[in-house]
């Protein structure tokens, strides 16, 4: 069964809050350097690589503690091994995704840009799709803050363009054409995920 299928449908709290706003201690947090499969797989010949420079807590000592596969779906199925670093002083757990990979949403985010655009095989349900399409055409609110109050002016001049009632689609357009980027999705979400760790773009 569909795990993503299991799950309640509405709702969605960590669309709109953060890890911290839930008191985690620890969490995920996004590589923005690495936007394809093939620099992941450079990256993990050396794993210390993904080494996050400092925790939450201030201290810049964390170890290679684990890794883990995390299974993304497309037409086949691509099973990419992410590493876990463990903080010497507060033990909190740092699992480091590469920024390909949706978060959640069990795909990487070309496969999910490749079936929102409505390419001829998408490689996700139809109901999958809709599901997607229609977060997207949800308010951005707490997105939009977040870049607002990020203080980089290029981050806030796409907030005041796409204002509070805009879109999580307006939002990534008004994004990816602000910074030239080719893929509309994946930078922004780990972007809003680096802003306020949690915050999904979809
Ligand atoms: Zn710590």
């Amino acid at each position: 069964m569909d795990p993503e299928w299991a799950a309640p449908p509405a709702v969605e709290t960590c669309l709109v809050s953060s890890d911290a706003s839930r008191g985690r201690r620890g969490g995920t947090l996004i590589d923005e350097r690495v936007q394809t499969l093939s620099v992941h797989e450079a990256m993990m010949k050396d794993p210390a690589s993904y080494r996050p420079t400092e925790c939450r807590c201030g201290c810049r000592r964390l170890h290679l503690h684990d890794r883990r596969e995390r299974r993304a779906r497309s037409a086949g199925s691509v099973v990419v091994t992410v590493v876990v670093f463990l903080c010497a002083q507060c033990r909190a757990s740092w699992r480091v995704l590469p920024a390909f990979l949706a978060r959640c949403l069990w795909r990487t985010w070309e496969v999910v840009e490749a079936a929102l655009s409505g390419g001829e095989r998408p490689q996700a349900p139809a109901r999958t799709v809709q599901r997607w399409q229609a977060r997207l055409a949800q308010p951005a609110r707490a997105a939009t803050q977040a870049l607002a109050t990020s203080g980089d002016a290029t981050l806030r001049a796409v907030a005041h363009r796409v204002g509070l009632e805009g879109t999580r689609g307006a939002l990534a357009e008004a994004y990816a054409e602000a910074t030239s980027g080719t893929s509309r999705l994946a930078p922004l979400a780990a972007l809003l995920h680096r802003l306020s760790p949690g915050l999904r773009l979809m």
